[in-house]
């Protein structure tokens, strides 16, 4: 093994949300310069991927729906997959784990392994949930005498990411690198909607929306979308110097399938993507190295379900896992046969922390639930959620008043993969992919942290489900703060 040396691309930027981007700049604090290759690394380029199972304990609640059931069947391991890139200089890491979405303080811990263990700068390590609603919680930090402390799962969890990391830079070989998109807009549908009958648009605040999150199917009330869909498939695709399958890291903006059995484990679409993609790109069964990865896209607002269609057939349980994990590695093989590899491009990453302030209930919100308490109150006009957001404003009443985020920009030659902690709307995807000055460019979810969704400034004015207090928490320009960020950071990138 090389000696122990890091090389750090990385700046790192502190922004405050209430700073115009002018002002950002200001705030670059702490900037390691980059440092010359000290050998004949120089322009080899490298990739290693690996995965390693959590080893999921039974019993545990599976998070993703209203109730949250123990587990007591592992259809399939959930895992931590991993691929680290080197170009001479600068590694990458990409660490996605099959978790409906994992907090800060869980990745930190991680990170805290990889910068001991590897020579992965701890910085330059991307680490997410893929946001399957069918794995285990890793969300019950505990806080004891003012100090977080993880529960036993979340410490296995960042110890098994530090290991896919450590394992996937084990088996760092010579390496060539390609990249492209592919659409596949039939499996991606916006859930929110504008409908016609009030009755579906009343909220657990006792307001009424104007669009409502999963709409009854086929139902007449159904007026037409509150948002777009991004129907991209963006994928990596690394090979061997002599043509073998390395790894092949996808982003897809769909928020999960589902079609699982309550009780059981599973990684969903995910997995079954990344287990299918390596027989389709050649990988025989005795390149046991590669590894294929599925991250979550910007889906907060879109799911599975064809809202306008009657449904027709129900799909026995994974059928629709299975279809659509078909659909989307076929596309993918389809589209890598085009494919140009390069056997050297330049690595470079970037990150920040954002602070954002969290949403407080009002006097007349807090006044409103007080009175859902009175005596004689009629249940049938109580929302069926009312308890719930009751609860959850009231965390957030007692909470902090503001939180630190991680943002991150990743450059791969003239592709840029950006990171958000939260739930994305896809609109604020595609928007990125505009708005960055590369030539191509993705973002992963879920990264670095979980904090809720991430509704546009526009779409919190249309209310529905994910704006509300408590499945939101942060300030509602969050969004855009957030892009504002990522631009800055992707502009500083392309620059190095
Ligand atoms: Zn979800």
């Amino acid at each position: 093994m090389r000696a122990k040396q890091r090389i750090q691309m990385t700046r790192r930027l502190t922004f405050y949300a209430g700073l115009s981007a002018a002002a950002m700049i200001g705030f670059m604090i702490g900037g390691n310069q980059p440092v010359a290759a000290a050998d004949s690394d120089a322009k080899l380029f490298r990739a290693g991927a690996a995965k390693v199972e959590i080893k999921t304990p039974m019993g545990m609640p599976i998070v993703g729906n209203w109730d949250s059931p123990p587990a007591t069947h592992i259809h399939d391991e959930l895992h931590v997959r991993c691929l680290v890139l080197n170009d001479g200089q600068t590694s990458l890491a990409f660490a996605i784990c099959d978790n409906v979405g994992i907090p800060r303080e869980v990745f930190d811990a991680a990170r805290k392994f990889i910068q001991a263990e590897t020579n992965v700068a701890a910085e330059n390590v991307l680490m997410s949930a893929t946001h399957t609603h069918s794995g285990v919680s890793a969300r019950e930090t505990r806080v004891v005498d003012g100090q977080q402390v993880l529960s036993a799962y979340q410490q296995l969890l960042a110890r098994r990411i530090a290991d896919a990391v450590a394992k996937a830079e084990q088996r760092l070989q010579p390496a060539k690198i390609a990249w492209g998109g592919v659409d596949l807009p039939s499996e991606v549908h916006n859930r929110r909607w504008y409908v016609s009958d009030d009755k579906l648009l009343a909220n657990p605040f006792g307001g009424v929306d104007k669009v409502r999150m999963n709409p009854p199917r086929g139902s007449d009330a159904l007026m037409k979308p509150a948002g777009p869909i991004d129907p991209e498939v963006s994928f990596i695709s690394v090979q061997s110097v002599d043509n073998k399958p390395l790894a092949l890291l996808a982003n897809y903006s769909l928020h999960y399938v589902g079609g699982v059995p309550k009780g059981d484990v599973s990684a969903d679409y995910f997995a079954a993507f990344s287990e299918k993609i390596g027989g389709l790109l050649g990988a025989s069964d005795s390149n046991s190295e590669f590894v294929g990865i599925m991250t979550n896209g910007t889906s907060g607002d879109i799911n599975n379900i064809r809202f306008a269609e009657k449904n027709s057939s129900s799909s026995e349980p994974y059928q629709r896992i299975d279809e659509v994990s078909d659909l989307v590695a076929a596309k993918v093989a389809a589209a890598c046969e085009s494919l140009d590899y390069q056997d050297w491009v330049p690595l470079g990453a970037a990150h920040a922390e954002l602070t954002l302030a969290m949403r407080k209930p009002d006097a007349q919100m807090q006044r409103y639930f007080a009175s859902l308490l009175e005596p004689g109150r009629d249940p049938a006009s109580i929302h069926r959620h009312a308890k719930t957001y009751s609860q959850r404003v009231k965390r957030l009443q007692e909470g902090p008043d503001e939180t630190t985020i991680l943002l991150q920009a990743f450059r791969i030659g003239d592709l840029s993969v950006m990171s958000i902690p939260f739930e994305v709307f896809a609109e604020t995807g595609l928007d990125l992919k505009q708005r960055s000055p590369f030539a191509d460019a993705f973002t992963i979810e879920l990264a670095n942290g979980s904090y809720g969704y991430l509704p546009t400034p526009a779409q919190h004015k249309l209310g529905g489900y994910e704006t509300w207090m408590g499945t939101n928490r942060v300030q509602r320009d969050a969004s855009d703060k957030i892009s504002d960020v990522l631009l800055s950071l992707s502009q500083q990138i392309n620059q190095q």
